[in-house]
């Protein structure tokens, strides 16, 4: 582990922009991490920890400090009581791990198929898509403390784990390096048909059960036509994916948005208990005028869903962020919901435009 200086971020990351990482080093074992840590803590130099970049948008400044690239790679598997126990190292790609599953036929990610990014940090943002999220299966995760570089592992109830958060995320940011996670999934498993999209996808033509296969098929189909899937020929290849997470909302605020828009207009919403509902950031950021395609010079809003913002080639970081804070200004304006960005910010000043746009309430 010998970190390297001045490592150009950008190609790090989906978004594809950003400036360099004062130092750059490649952790592929728990120990590399530690001494990685240990290198960084020396120097009294700030610490990153970078996983695939698709979560994350890197300022034009750069990082000045250490980012860790966490590449403990690796995936074994073993029944326990009726389920089999897969234990992945945290570089080890996502979607690389779902497939595997899938061709042991074991139920548990198949709607979370094509999601970028590596395993260690799906328990970061409890990485969720079209009726499951990795909570839903997550039994441990083995870290390393930051503070005093020693090892421990969360069960699942302790990683307090939300809609797109977990400790990992709010309380202990920036406390623990994720070196482990451990999913239990249930071989010969039904897959989980509950999201709208993969229900209509089975109806037309109708599938009376589909296989599991067959809905990471229909995953990947559904999240191809949202320009979801990084692969060649897709325009909207450099993003964080959804930039904006679906904010929940008083049952009163769905009304006051029913009001304005008119009703004739229904407000799609999902229920997320007897008081509040989950509203589609990107109908409320279509209705609030940034239409699929638009474009602000090499950023735009994804051709294919309102809520990805795209890098379309050559922006800077300070483009994704202004595109960003007036999607935001306008659907505080039209509807008085404060949008929450889900990527992370990393090496931006600490400013008021920063919090601002980073604060759930308006
Ligand atoms: C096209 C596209 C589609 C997407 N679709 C979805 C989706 O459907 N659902 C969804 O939930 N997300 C989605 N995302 C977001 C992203 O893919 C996930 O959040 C993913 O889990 C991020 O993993 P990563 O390895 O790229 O993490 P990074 O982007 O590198 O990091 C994200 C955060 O996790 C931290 N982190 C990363 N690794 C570790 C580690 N080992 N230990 C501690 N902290 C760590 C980082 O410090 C950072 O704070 C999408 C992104 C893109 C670009």
């Amino acid at each position: 582990m010998r970190p390297r200086a001045d490592v150009a971020l950008a190609e790090w990351s989906t978004m594809n922009v950003g400036g360099p990482a004062r130092w750059f080093a490649e952790a592929r074992t728990e120990s590399e991490v530690v001494d990685a840590l240990a290198w960084a803590h020396q120097r009294g130099a700030a610490v990153h920890l970078l996983g695939g970049g698709s979560n994350v948008v890197i300022a034009d400044e750069g990082f000045d400090g250490v980012v860790i690239k966490v590449d403990i790679g690796g995936v074994e598997s073993r029944p326990r009581d009726r389920q089999i126990l897969y234990s992945a190292g945290a570089g080890a790609p996502w979607d690389e791990l779902v497939a595997t599953s899938i061709a042991a036929n074991c139920a548990g990610l198949e709607c979370l198929s094509g999601i970028p990014g590596l395993v260690g940090g799906t328990p970061v943002q409890n990485v969720g898509a079209y009726g499951q999220d990795v909570s839903g299966t997550i039994t441990r995760v083995h870290v390393v403390d930051r503070e005093t570089r020693e090892p421990a592992e969360f069960s699942n109830p302790e990683c307090g784990f939300g809609y797109r958060t977990s400790r990992f995320k709010r309380a202990d940011a920036d406390r623990y390096v994720v070196t482990r996670v451990e999913y239990a999934l249930t071989p010969d498993g039904s897959p989980t048909i509950a999201y709208a999209d993969i229900v209509n996808y089975f109806r037309e033509p109708y599938v009376a059960a589909p296989s599991l296969a067959a809905v990471r098929r229909a995953t990947l189909d559904i999240r191809r036509r949202k320009g979801m899937v990084i692969e060649d020929g897709n325009p909207a290849n450099h993003s964080c994916g959804s930039f904006f997470v679906n904010p929940v909302v008083p049952r009163r605020q769905l009304a006051a948005v029913q009001a304005k828009v008119g009703d004739d207009v229904p407000v799609p919403h999902y229920t997320v208990d007897d008081e509040t509902v989950k509203v589609p950031a990107a109908w409320l950021i279509e209705r609030a005028g940034f239409a699929k395609g638009y474009r602000r010079g090499p950023v735009g809003v994804s051709p294919f869903q309102a809520q990805a913002i795209v890098n379309h080639g050559g922006a800077m970081a300070a483009d994704v962020f202004a595109l960003a804070a007036a999607i935001k200004r306008a659907v505080l304006q039209e509807f008085s919901i404060a949008l929450v960005p889900e990527p992370v910010f990393v090496g931006f000043t600490r400013s008021v435009d920063l919090q601002w746009l980073l604060a759930a309430r308006p």
